[in-house]
C-alpha cells in the first residue's frame, strides 16, 4: 500500500513559482536534449463510461500542458474498448469538458475503435509468432490458475495449441461462432512471472454487444492492456503518461510493443492520481451517486465532476491553477478541498462584480426617510480592479438586512445592529435602531425601525463620529426575489472510501440548503446563466441553469474558509 500524505496549504507552491518543473518534465527535457524524440506527442485517453472529474482535470492539464509547453501536440483519444458501459453522451460531455478547461486537440481526435482492424491484425501476428494462444478455460479457472503474489501460476492446458489451431479458433471467435466467455486470446508470456500482470494476460475477449462507433461489426474486443499501448504506438505518442496503478502494467505495455517489433515505442510514465478530501474521484462511484439519485445528475453542483464545478460557478482558470499548484508526484496523496476553494476565491476576487444580496431578510423601516423618495447611490464594482467602475443602487425607506446582522441582546463585541446602536449601511448612511417590532403571538421580530442621519451620505459623519459595523442591504421595493442554494461538502468525512461501511453512508445530509426568498439588488435582474458575483460579506455566487423568471443562484464558495473553522471548533 502506498503511504498517504496530506498536502497542507503551507506546502503549496507560491505564485512566483509558476510552471514549476517536475519529474515528468525532467524526463521530457532530457529526451529532447538527447534527440531521443524530435517533438512531444502526449495523449489524454478517457474511457467514455462516465463524466470527467477533477482527477481527470489533473491528467488533462498535465498532458495538454506539457504538449503546449514543449510545442508538441496532445491527442484526445477515447479508449472505447468496453461496449456496454460506454455511451455517446459521455463522449460529448468529455469533449465539452476538455474544451472548457481551455485545451485544444486540434485535428487529433481519435478512438481506440478506429484501430480495431489494426489491432486484430496485430493479434494475428502475435499468434503467428507463437506469442499468443486461444484459451478455453472459464473465467474462474483462469483466475484460479493465475496464482498469487507469493505463488507461481499454473499453465493453461490450452497453452500449447498449434499456431494453426489458434488462428482457426481466433477467426471463429471473430466470426461470432462462440458464446461470450467461451474462449479468450491470451498472451503467452510466463505463468511464473513475479509480476501477475505478465502471467498470460488476456488480449481479446468475446463480447456480443453493439459498439457506439463500430455497431455490430465486432463480437470480440481488445483488452485495455493490448489496445492502449498499440493505440499509443499507432499515433506516435512519445510519452504515455498515466496514473500509478498502471505501474505494474508497464512491463506488459513494453512486452506487446517489443514482441511486435514496433518502431514507435512510447515511454509509459506514471504519476500519482489526485485524491481530494470530502469527495470521491472514481467514475464508478460517481455513477452510483447519479443512478441512485443521491445527487440531481452528473452536473449537480456538489459533484466533483468538471461539469458539476462548471455549473457551480468554478472558472476553468481556477481549476488550472489548482492543478498547477498541486504539482506532479510519484507518491499518492490526498489534497485538501480547502486548496481548491482557495484557488477559486483567488480567481474570483480579481474578476467578480461585487453586489449586495440579502439571503435571510429582516425588514428595516427608516422612519425619518420620506415615503416616496428613492436615491441612486454609487457603489464600487470591484475594489481590486478600478477599471470595473461603479454602478448605482437604489436606496429607499424600506430595506432588508440580514437577520443575523441584528441582535436584540447583543454580546459585548457585536458591532452590527442592536437597539440604540448605530451602524453604517454600505454606500449609504448611518442608521440607528430605535425600535423592534414583534409578532404579538409568536414574539418573533418582524421589523426594525431605524432613523438615518442625512449628513452621513456615502458612509462618513461630518462630525467625525465613528461606527464599527458596515452592513449590506437592499431596497425592499427595488430588490429582486431569488432562490439561493448553499452547498457544503458532499460527504461528512474527509475519506469516504476508507470507512468501514459503504461510502454512501457518509453522504452529508446537509450538503445543500435552499433559501427560497432571498433579495438581491436590482442590477442582478439581467444576469444570465453562468454569471458570477461576489455577494458582499457572504461569498461568491453563480446563476444556475435552472433559473427562469425567478433567478436561482449557486453558492460557489464562501468568502472565508468557514469549514476549517467549524472543524477546529468540533475538535475542541
Ligand atoms: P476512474 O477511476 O474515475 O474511472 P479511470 O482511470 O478509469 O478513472 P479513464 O477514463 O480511464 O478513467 O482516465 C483517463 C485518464 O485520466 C487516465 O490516464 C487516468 O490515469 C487519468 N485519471 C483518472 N483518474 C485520475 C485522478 N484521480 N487523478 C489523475 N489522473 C486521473
Ligand atoms: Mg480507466
Amino acid at each position: 500500500m502506498v503511504k498517504k500524505k496530506e498536502i497542507k496549504m503551507n506546502e503549496v507552491k507560491k505564485d512566483n513559482e509558476k510552471n514549476p518543473s517536475n519529474f515528468i518534465k525532467n524526463i521530457i527535457e532530457s529526451d529532447l536534449k538527447n534527440d531521443k524524440v524530435k517533438s512531444i506527442v502526449t495523449r489524454f485517453p478517457p474511457e467514455p463510461n462516465g463524466y470527467l472529474h477533477i482527477g481527470h482535470a489533473k491528467s488533462i492539464c498535465l498532458n495538454f500542458g506539457i504538449a503546449k509547453e514543449y510545442h508538441g501536440i496532445c491527442h484526445l483519444r477515447f479508449d472505447d474498448t468496453n461496449p456496454g458501459k460506454e455511451d455517446i453522451e459521455y463522449v460529448d460531455s468529455i469533449k465539452d469538458d476538455v474544451k472548457w478547461l481551455g485545451f485544444d486537440w486540434k485535428d487529433k481526435l481519435f478512438y481506440a475503435s478506429d484501430y480495431f482492424d489494426k489491432l486484430f491484425s496485430y493479434a494475428i501476428l502475435l499468434i503467428k509468432a507463437g506469442k499468443a494462444y486461444v484459451c478455453s478455460l472459464s473465467q474462474d479457472e483462469i483466475r484460479a490458475y493465475r496464482g498469487t503474489l507469493t505463488e507461481a501460476g499454473k499453465e493453461s492446458p490450452y497453452r500449447n495449441r498449434s499456431i494453426e489451431e489458434n488462428l482457426d479458433l481466433f477467426m471463429k471467435m471473430k466470426d461470432g461462432v462462440f458464446k461470450d466467455g467461451e474462449h479468450v486470446l491470451r498472451a503467452k508470456i510466463d505463468m511464473a512471472s513475479p509480476n501477475i500482470v505478465m502471467r498470460d494476460p488476456a488480449l481479446y475477449r468475446i463480447r456480443k454487444l453493439s459498439h457506439h462507433k463500430t455497431g455490430d461489426k465486432w463480437t470480440i474486443y481488445p483488452m485495455y492492456d493490448f489496445a492502449h499501448c498499440l493505440s499509443d504506438s499507432i499515433e506516435g505518442i512519445t510519452h504515455s503518461i498515466c496514473t500509478l496503478e498502471f505501474e505494474i502494467n508497464r512491463e506488459l505495455y513494453d512486452w506487446v510493443l517489443d514482441s511486435l517489433k514496433l518502431e514507435s515505442h512510447p515511454q509509459q510514465i506514471e504519476f500519482a492520481r489526485l485524491n481530494l478530501s470530502y469527495t470521491v474521484l472514481s467514475k464508478r462511484k460517481l455513477i452510483k451517486l447519479v443512478e441512485e439519485k443521491h445527487v440531481s445528475g452528473w452536473d449537480d453542483p456538489r459533484m466533483p465532476t468538471i461539469s458539476g464545478f462548471r455549473r457551480r460557478g468554478y472558472t476553468s482558470q481556477a481549476i488550472r491553477n489548482f492543478c498547477e499548484r498541486i504539482g506532479v508526484a510519484k507518491r499518492d496523496s490526498t489534497v485538501d478541498m480547502a486548496l481548491l476553494e482557495y484557488c477559486i476565491r483567488e480567481d474570483l476576487n480579481k474578476t467578480a462584480l461585487r453586489v449586495m444580496a440579502v439571503l435571510r431578510p429582516l425588514k428595516v423601516v427608516i422612519t425619518n426617510y420620506p415615503e416616496d423618495k428613492t436615491e441612486d447611490l454609487e457603489a464600487i464594482n470591484n475594489p481590486e480592479d478600478s477599471s470595473m467602475g461603479v454602478r448605482l443602487v437604489k436606496f429607499s425607506k424600506y430595506l432588508y438586512i440580514e437577520q443575523d446582522d441584528f441582535l436584540e441582546n447583543p454580546p459585548k463585541k457585536f458591532f452590527r445592529l442592536s437597539p440604540g446602536k448605530e451602524v453604517r449601511l454600505r454606500y449609504a448612511y448611518f442608521i440607528k435602531c430605535e425600535n423592534v417590532i414583534k409578532d404579538e403571538n409568536t414574539g418573533q421580530i418582524t421589523e426594525i425601525h431605524c432613523t438615518y442621519d442625512p449628513e452621513t451620505k456615502g458612509g462618513n459623519a461630518p462630525d467625525g463620529r465613528k461606527v464599527k459595523g458596515t452592513l449590506h442591504w437592499v431596497s425592499a421595493h427595488h430588490a429582486i426575489e431569488a432562490e439561493v442554494r448553499l452547498y457544503d461538502h458532499l460527504f461528512n468525512v474527509p475519506d469516504p472510501l476508507e470507512q468501514k461501511t459503504d461510502f454512501i453512508d457518509y453522504l452529508n445530509p446537509k450538503s445543500v440548503e435552499i433559501l427560497e426568498k432571498c433579495y438581491l439588488e436590482q442590477s442582478l435582474k439581467d444576469s444570465k446563466t453562468g454569471d458570477r458575483f461576489q455577494f458582499e460579506r457572504i461569498g461568491y455566487f453563480c446563476v444556475d441553469k435552472e433559473s427562469n423568471s425567478k433567478k436561482i443562484f449557486n453558492r460557489i464558495v464562501t468568502l472565508r474558509d468557514t469549514w476549517a473553522k467549524i472543524q477546529k471548533k468540533n475538535k475542541k
